[in-house]
């Protein structure tokens, strides 16, 4: 087993080998102040000495601090935080159970390349049909919708004169598709592991008009893209959007702490807390972590760092577009980008994307590719705290990658 450990807050990994690799997965996309980031760890050594855990039946003023300060920097709307989830998954099942409830209706619409987790329900609503294979009838069940993907739009549209068909047609699947009972819409605002799908301008506009239409609650899984790594502190942010909830994990703990949370509007507010609460949320330890990542990333100069190194990647990436034929769309906001492995008839290449991640290695990258492996969509997304001269290597060693397969 190779061993790493970075001195300080830290965009890379060393192995025993003394090798060095710039990290492009952030861990597992929730290394968002990169490894042992002295804010994050300091807090955690500090609640260490005083208090590890409290049951969440009790209330500590650390978590009702964190539940605070998280409502204060949610879009307009959202009141509430829940923090006693384990994780991401737990956080959309709770979000779920919320719409549930206070709609009286049960189904849940979800985006056909979308993820949402891997406990069974949220297993269930993802896209990734291998995902669901082997889940029993009914844990599957959920109605999944076109993507907004206007590169390969799945009606064969054109944005310039689709006129959101995308959203449109969810109409469609409500009334001749569903089960008449549907409570919410899920969705990512930029797909995680679905392939960095950005939706085009008007398209959560419009889905908010389409759910206000139906009496359909819009929970928006912020679980890779909250916390900064967008480039606003939440990617609903770019799209004006008002969500109904909205949850978060991964990069909460800045440096790994295990955090996550349903901030939720009063609509919502029906569900008893002890009716979705899992032995290790509202953990104090995690809490210190989350507080001490919240006053970093919340900080202007901070989030335009996120902005600008990822508007240098892009730019490079494009460069990188002209020269090598392999290279098909580069789209991203913030930290979070993906670069699409083509062939030379521009289709999805997803055997030459994995042959990439698993080359990258070898010039000091961890790259990861969309849909575990099996996606075409290459993802750059390093820790928040990357410079311009580590985005730049990143560019140069993605760059040596390509040339040695010329
Ligand atoms: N939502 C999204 C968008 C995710 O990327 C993930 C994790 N990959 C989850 C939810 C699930 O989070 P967790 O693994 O913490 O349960």
């Amino acid at each position: 087993m190779s061993r790493w450990w970075p001195a300080t807050a830290s965009t890379w990994w060393t192995r025993t080998a003394g090798r060095s690799y710039i990290d492009c997965a952030s861990g597992t996309f929730n290394l968002s102040l990169g490894y042992r980031h002295p804010a994050v760890v300091r807090a955690v050594q500090d609640q260490a000495e005083q208090l590890i855990h409290l049951t969440s039946g009790f209330q500590t003023g650390l978590v009702n601090q964190l539940a605070a300060r998280l409502v204060e920097l949610a879009p307009a709307g959202l009141t509430r935080a829940h923090l006693k989830v384990s994780g991401g998954s737990t956080a959309n099942e709770g979000a779920v159970k919320m719409a549930q409830r206070a709609t009286g209706r049960w189904e849940v619409v979800t985006l056909f390349r979308g993820h949402h987790g891997q406990t069974m329900a949220m297993t269930g609503l993802s896209g990734n049909a291998f995902r669901r294979a082997v889940l029993p009838p009914g844990a599957g069940a959920g109605l999944k919708v076109p993507d907004p993907y206007c590169l390969r739009c799945f009606y064969g549209q054109d944005r310039a004169t689709c006129g959101l068909m995308c959203v449109d047609r969810i109409g469609d699947f409500l009334e001749f598709a569903s089960s008449g009972s549907v409570a919410a819409v899920l969705i990512e605002p930029v797909s995680g592991n679905g392939g960095n799908i950005v939706p085009p301008e008007g398209y959560f506009a419009r889905l908010r008009e389409l759910c206000d239409a139906h009496g359909l609650m819009l929970i928006v899984d912020e679980v890779q893209t909250g916390i900064g790594r967008t480039g606003r502190m939440f990617a609903a942010e770019h799209f004006d959007l008002r969500p109904d909830a909205m949850t978060l994990g991964k990069g909460l703990g800045g440096s790994g702490a295990p955090v996550a949370a349903i901030l939720a509007s009063d609509a919502l507010a029906g569900l008893p807390a002890a009716d979705h609460a899992f032995t290790h949320g509202a953990n104090l330890l995690s809490a210190a972590a989350a507080l001490a990542t919240l006053e970093v990333v919340a900080d202007p100069v901070f989030l335009a760092n996120v902005r600008a190194t990822g508007s240098h990647i892009l730019a490079r990436l494009r460069q990188a577009q002209a020269v090598y034929r392999c290279v098909g769309d580069v789209r991203g906001l913030g930290l979070m980008i993906g670069v699409e492995i083509v062939t030379d008839r521009g289709a999805p290449d997803p055997g030459l994307a994995s042959q990439l991640a698993a080359q990258a290695m070898g010039v000091g990258l961890v790259l990861r590719t969309s849909r575990y492996g099996r996606g075409n969509v290459v993802k750059i997304r390093p820790p928040l705290i990357l410079t311009v001269g580590e985005a730049d290597l990143i560019c140069d060693r993605f760059e040596a990658l390509l040339a040695a397969r010329r």
